[in-house]
């Protein structure tokens, strides 16, 4: 799925209505009727004008024809749903240009985007759903079980649920980008000027880089968090520099530089309390091990943090607990579930069938328009880069270096 923003501009008011139609009516229609889009249109032109739009919108491929359907209808594409969320982002000035695309997993695009003063900021766009929903057959199964145009729903379940982590931790004073706005299943936030560990080749002290990692992580266990995805592609590392006077005579200048990790990625966030709260946080926390091992030959001399000891801070030092953030934002019991459901099965098909992640997207047995063109080996070609960044070093000069 290539985000292509060429033919937003040659819409009309009535397309973009006309689309909001085929939206609307999707909550309730797998394919939605001619006559619902006519209705909830609501345009003066009558039907003569939103067929000439449909018609539009089809050939753009934002909406898409069914084979074999009963009826003349139509459904939103991805493409569909990018534009609506798009086009809200670009009338509430949040968004104002699109730019190059920064990464691509399987369950996301991250592009590079401007607003009117041309501060760059980041969108992510989610894309769960994506893969099963073509290349998994096991999985149709469980999608059809589930609400029509199931990508649609747990890929803005996905950014809903990322949208009110982002915000509370924000709000808690949690390193992670600055949310911004939030629509459909897409997000906008502050672009984080940090490379993510995975990149880093080597640190000054990787000790205290491991110490400040782990510090994060029980920050979020205090906040009855449980990150569940706690790796190197989703702490990016920021390197900040404080320069003071050493000495007022000569006014040389002392330079200290602190590594500070950054958090992203929230969608399989769980509670502390979850019933496989255990599982997920040693998970997490072998995860950062294992990479200090591999990466800075770095391990750590006192075993843990461990589970049950961490449990017994949840809420303590005055930690407001966050983990009843979803239920505050609206995402019921139910919604949880099913993204849940998604997640682990998502997780459960790229360890087990890996090929599947590398193969090309177009497998469209029962879809008739595709616009996916590149494979989706991207996000797997990110891992075999090899990393290049040196990062928290003075340099002679006493300007600090990134080395890319
Ligand atoms: P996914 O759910 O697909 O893993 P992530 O949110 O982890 O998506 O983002 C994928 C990659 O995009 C990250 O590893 C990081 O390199 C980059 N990225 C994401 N958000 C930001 C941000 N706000 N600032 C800078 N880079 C980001
Ligand atoms: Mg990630």
């Amino acid at each position: 799925m290539k985000l292509d923003t060429r033919a937003m501009r040659h819409l009309t008011a009535e397309d973009w209505k006309v689309l909001a139609a085929v939206e609307q009516g999707s909550k309730n229609h797998e394919l939605v009727p001619v006559s619902i889009i006519e209705r909830f249109s609501r345009l003066k032109g009558g039907s003569s004008l939103v067929n000439k739009c449909i018609s539009t919108l089809a050939k753009t491929s934002l909406i898409a024809k069914m084979k074999e359907a009963k009826y003349d209808g139509y459904r939103l594409t991805y493409g569909g749903l990018d534009y609506l969320a798009l086009h809200t982002h670009s009338q509430k000035k949040h968004i104002y240009s699109v730019g190059t695309r920064v990464g691509v997993g399987k369950e996301s695009d991250i592009m590079l985007v401007a607003d009117h003063t041309g501060a760059q900021q980041i969108l992510k766009i989610h894309r769960l759903g994506r893969i099963s929903f073509r290349t998994v057959k096991t999985n149709r199964d469980y999608l059809k079980k589930n609400a029509s145009g199931s990508w649609m729903y747990l890929s803005t379940l996905a950014a809903r649920k990322e949208y009110a982590f982002l915000s509370a931790l924000h709000n808690a004073g949690i390193p992670v980008p600055l949310p911004i706005a939030h629509s459909r299943h897409t997000i906008v936030m502050s672009l984080v000027d940090a490379p993510p560990l995975r990149q880093i080749s080597s640190v000054p002290d990787p000790a205290a880089l491991y110490a400040s990692l782990i510090e994060l992580y029980l920050r979020l266990a205090k906040h009855g968090l449980i990150h569940g995805d706690y790796n190197e592609f989703n702490i990016l590392i920021r390197e900040d520099v404080v320069v003071s006077t050493s000495s007022e005579e000569d006014g040389n200048t002392e330079e200290t530089i602190t590594l500070t990790p950054v958090v992203i990625d929230f969608p399989q966030m769980i509670s502390m309390e979850h019933v496989n709260a255990e599982m997920y946080f040693d998970r997490d926390i072998n995860c950062i091990k294992t990479f200090f091992e591999r990466r800075f030959h770095f391990k750590a001399t006192t075993p843990g943090p461990f589970y049950k000891d961490v449990r017994k801070t949840v809420g303590q030092d005055g930690f407001e607990r966050l983990d009843a953030t979803l239920e505050a934002s609206g995402i019921t019991k139910k919604m949880a579930k099913d993204l849940e459901a998604a997640i682990r099965q998502h997780e459960e098909e790229k360890l087990q069938n890996p090929e599947a992640f590398q193969a090309d997207e177009d497998d469209e047995d029962d879809e008739e328009e595709d616009e996916d063109e590149e494979t989706a080996s991207d996000g797997e070609k990110e891992e075999e880069q090899q990393p290049s960044i040196v990062i928290g070093f003075k340099t002679p000069s006493g300007a600090a270096e990134e080395g890319m």
